[in-house]
């Protein structure tokens, strides 16, 4: 059968991979530490579990509208307005089955060929191939851990074309935790705004800032702002529910409506029950997220310490997220048996194959001098992994 040719154009998701490659192994009896995927190891909350059962229980179980729930989309609402001062009303938020499809859809309401999508470098791995899929063309622009891994003004202003439609702005950022000031913002929204280019702002990780960092969303710093931003944000990261698929968005009406449509013909609507489970997570108790954010910091701290301690890996420490990203180049040339060390690839096929630890290589991130380590593990599992690693390390010539 010969496949659709957007099929031949994007890859798998790199995260994805590489945690079927630690399953894989897993399922051979071999015993592999994960720090491949970027999914909260601790358990979603009670109270949100409870708000599941109980809407099971009341037959909450058939087709709901498709963007979403009222009572959902009064709690996004409510959560934009306590957290980032935004108000919008119920025509301007909505939910679907997980962040990424958030951005999928809004991709399909938006992008068509021709169209050119500005991605900062390193990036969440799907933002590319989603922009692909859509016939349209992502321009990346590389930032480098000199710049802490964050585009300024002049490189913007490069990169605009008559072509630009948006850019995706992920702060903190998945890989690199690079998180942006309310300054560095507004002077990237300056021109953007001058410019009349959707800012698409992922704030998924916007409660994962450490060392005193304020998180701020770009579409809080004006009304203007605002108005030309679709904020994407979800529950998978802040509650540890990535398996329950709730993500949500808000911005212009008229772009919402659209993505509203295009999810009655795929989708049809979040999962029902999953939507109370969210209510109850967005509006209920919030002290589980300080405790696992209080953990993700004293593994950040951990994790980055034992990297920079083997020679040959080199780890800025991340302000917000939950990755480290280290660069890896030290380990390019260097060889490990008859195989020879020439890319991110190679190193994570290394660390997995010699040091029995998955992580994902930095290629899928847009830079290949890197490779990124999810901190979403236990610290006594990150520990044996950083021994393991150490121990490889030796191995190599
Ligand atoms: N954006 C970023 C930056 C992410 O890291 C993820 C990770 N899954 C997502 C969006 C999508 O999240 P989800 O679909 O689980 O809501
Ligand atoms: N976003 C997470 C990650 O980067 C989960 C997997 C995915 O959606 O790509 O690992």
């Amino acid at each position: 059968m010969k496949l659709a040719e957007r099929v031949n154009r994007i890859k798998p998701s790199p995260t994805f991979a590489a945690a079927a490659k630690a399953a894989t192994m897993r399922a051979k009896g071999i015993e592999v530490i994960s720090l491949a995927q970027g999914e909260p190891d601790f358990d979603t909350p009670e109270n949100i579990k409870e708000a599941a059962y109980k809407a099971i229980r009341e037959g909450i179980t058939k087709y709901t509208p498709a963007a979403g729930f009222p009572d959902l989309k009064d709690a996004i609402i409510q959560k934009f307005k306590n957290d980032n001062g935004l108000t919008y009303d119920r025509s301007q938020v909505f939910a679907s089955a997980g962040a990424k499809l958030i951005i999928y859809n809004l991709a399909q309401a938006l992008f068509g060929a021709g169209d050119e999508v500005i991605i900062p470098a390193p990036y969440w791995v799907s933002y590319t191939d989603i922009v692909l899929l859509m016939d349209a063309t992502p321009v990346v622009i590389p930032t480098s851990e000199k710049q802490g891994f964050k585009i300024s003004v002049d490189q913007l202003k490069l990169a605009i074309t008559s072509r630009t439609k948006a850019i995706i702005i992920n702060s903190p950022c998945n890989p690199t935790g690079a998180t942006y000031t309310a300054d560095e913002l507004k002077a990237l929204a300056e021109i953007l705004l001058q410019k009349k280019i959707l800012i698409i702002a992922d704030d998924i990780y916007e409660k994962f800032v450490y060392d005193g960092t304020v998180f701020t969303s770009i579409a809080s710093l004006g009304k203007e702002i605002q108005d030309q931003t679709v904020v994407v944000n979800g529950v998978s990261k802040t509650y540890s529910m990535t398996g329950w698929r709730i993500g949500y968005a808000a911005g212009s009406a008229e772009i919402i409506a659209a993505m509203d449509k295009i999810q009655t013909q795929n989708v049809s609507n979040p999962v029902s029950f999953c939507q109370k489970a969210a209510v109850e997570a967005l509006l209920g108790p919030q002290d589980s997220v300080q405790k696992m954010i209080a953990e993700f910091d004293r593994r950040r701290r951990y994790i980055v310490d034992r990297l920079n301690a083997m020679e040959m890996i080199r780890c800025s420490m991340p302000k917000g997220a939950f990755y480290a990203f280290p660069n890896v180049t030290g380990l390019f040339g260097k060889k490990w048996g008859e195989k020879q060390i020439s890319n991110s690839s190679d190193v994570t096929d290394f660390l997995l194959e010699d040091a029995k630890v998955a992580v994902v290589a930095g290629s899928g991130f847009g830079d290949d001098n890197y490779v990124r380590f999810a901190y979403a593990n236990s610290m006594k599992n990150i520990e044996k992994g950083m021994d393991q690693i150490q121990e490889a390390l030796k191995k190599l010539k």
